[in-house]
């Protein structure tokens, strides 16, 4: 693993930041790799593997919409900053749909 996703691990507590599972834990990308997303720590955070699987190949907003709300105001400020800062032009176009979707 490298030092840049140690370091999500450690900044998420070695859980996973969705239910707050310790084990079976992965690097996910927020906004996906096949969408833009960049192997940076503003991309990244720590999912288990049930999650991580849930989240497949979706973009960040859609699955946001689909978490429980408690979740979704925990996580809402770090998957726009993941997505401002990767840029991706589709996203971009989607956000006021996208926004108002939820
Ligand atoms: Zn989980």
């Amino acid at each position: 693993m490298s030092t840049t996703h140690k370091r999500t691990k450690n900044h998420d507590h070695n859980k996973c930041v969705v239910c707050g599972l310790d084990h079976n834990l992965t690097i996910d990308h927020i906004v996906p790799r096949s969408k833009g997303g960049k192997d940076k720590p503003k991309n990244l955070m720590t999912l288990c593997f049930k999650c991580n699987q849930e989240k497949a190949n979706l973009d960040p907003w859609t699955w946001l919409c689909k978490l429980p709300e408690f979740v979704r105001n925990r996580l809402e400020t770090r998957i726009n900053v993941a997505i401002f800062f990767n840029e991706p032009k589709e996203l971009h176009l989607n956000f006021g749909y996208m926004m108002t979707w939820c």
